[in-house]
């Protein structure tokens, strides 16, 4: 049988900071302890927001750390094909729709999800004749999973969580199959939508096991809905803690000097970087 396969999947959009470490390296350890192959995917579908320089500095920031990975890199900008595909099965199975709402219309129908605290939007699919004439008029849409008729069509799941969720969720967990409404699966000025692209693209690299922060817990549900749907494999899940600054707030993009770029800059070692991470310190 062939070995588990982990993965990184940053998004060109900054550089990456104490928290991109974080992650990268809980994953790559976790892989090689195992003797796993390391994929690493780089995530640059928003056109608007990713940049080439941002990329090479993944790449400089992950030999810096020592990470390596097996195989070619993948981009998503170079996947459109693949996503194309699946949005085709989801809409072929009339289980993607197209919705022309516009945001203000999207925002006003929100409405809490049926487990939990978000609030989420339901649509529907227009008659065939008003969708032909918006269509003809040049009406913007997005493509929505009807992710009710989904879950019906996909019965109840689950998925396994080797690490835990924000709220410390372990185990097997019950998908929450409608929890996050219909998702935009893809729209115009993005092309695919990132839980699509995920999906897919997991599947496509084989990646038995996904190492990621917490904040993508509740996208897993959706996610395996996706896989369930797309016929694609179940990879095991491993959410580790988000790292926080001094002032107790998660790293974001927006925080300059906490760049790897930074840090190194600063004279700080790899080493003591991977040191101060305290790694072993989670779940
Ligand atoms: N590209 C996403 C990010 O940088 C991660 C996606 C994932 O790990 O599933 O936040």
């Amino acid at each position: 049988m062939a070995g588990p396969v982990f993965r990184f999947a940053p998004s060109p959009t900054g550089r990456l900071h104490r928290g991109h470490a974080f992650s990268a390296l809980m994953s790559w350890r976790a892989c090689r302890a195992a003797k796993g192959a390391f994929r690493l995917r780089i995530e640059d579908i928003d056109r608007v927001r990713c940049r080439p320089e941002f990329e090479a500095g993944i790449l400089e920031d992950l030999a810096w750390l020592g990470v390596d990975w097996d195989g070619p890199v993948l981009r998503q900008s170079g996947r459109g094909a693949a996503y194309e595909a699946a949005l085709a099965r989801l809409a072929e199975g009339g289980l993607a729709y197209r919705c022309f709402r516009t945001r203000r219309e999207v925002a006003d129908a929100m409405t809490r999800a049926p487990h939990g605290d978000e609030v989420v939007f339901f649509g529907e699919r227009l008659p065939e004749q008003e969708e032909a004439a918006r269509l003809a008029a040049g009406e913007a849409f997005a493509w929505r999973l009807d992710v009710r008729a989904a879950a019906e069509r996909s019965g109840p799941l689950s998925f396994l969580e080797t690490g835990a969720g924000p709220a410390g969720e372990t185990g097997r967990q019950i998908t929450q199959t409608d929890s996050a409404g219909d998702i935009v699966l893809a729209r115009r000025d993005i092309g695919v939508a990132y839980h699509l692209a995920v999906v897919v693209d997991d599947a496509f690299q084989e990646v038995t096991t996904v190492v990621r922060g917490c904040d993508l817990f509740a996208a897993t549900h959706v996610q395996r809905l996706l896989q369930v749907l797309l016929g694609l494999p179940e990879p095991v899940y491993r959410h580790h803690r988000l790292l926080v600054g001094p002032d107790g707030k998660r790293y974001a993009k927006r925080d300059r000097a906490e760049t790897l770029q930074a840090l190194r800059e600063l004279g700080v070692s790899p080493d003591r970087l991977i040191a101060e991470l305290d790694l072993d310190g989670d779940h």
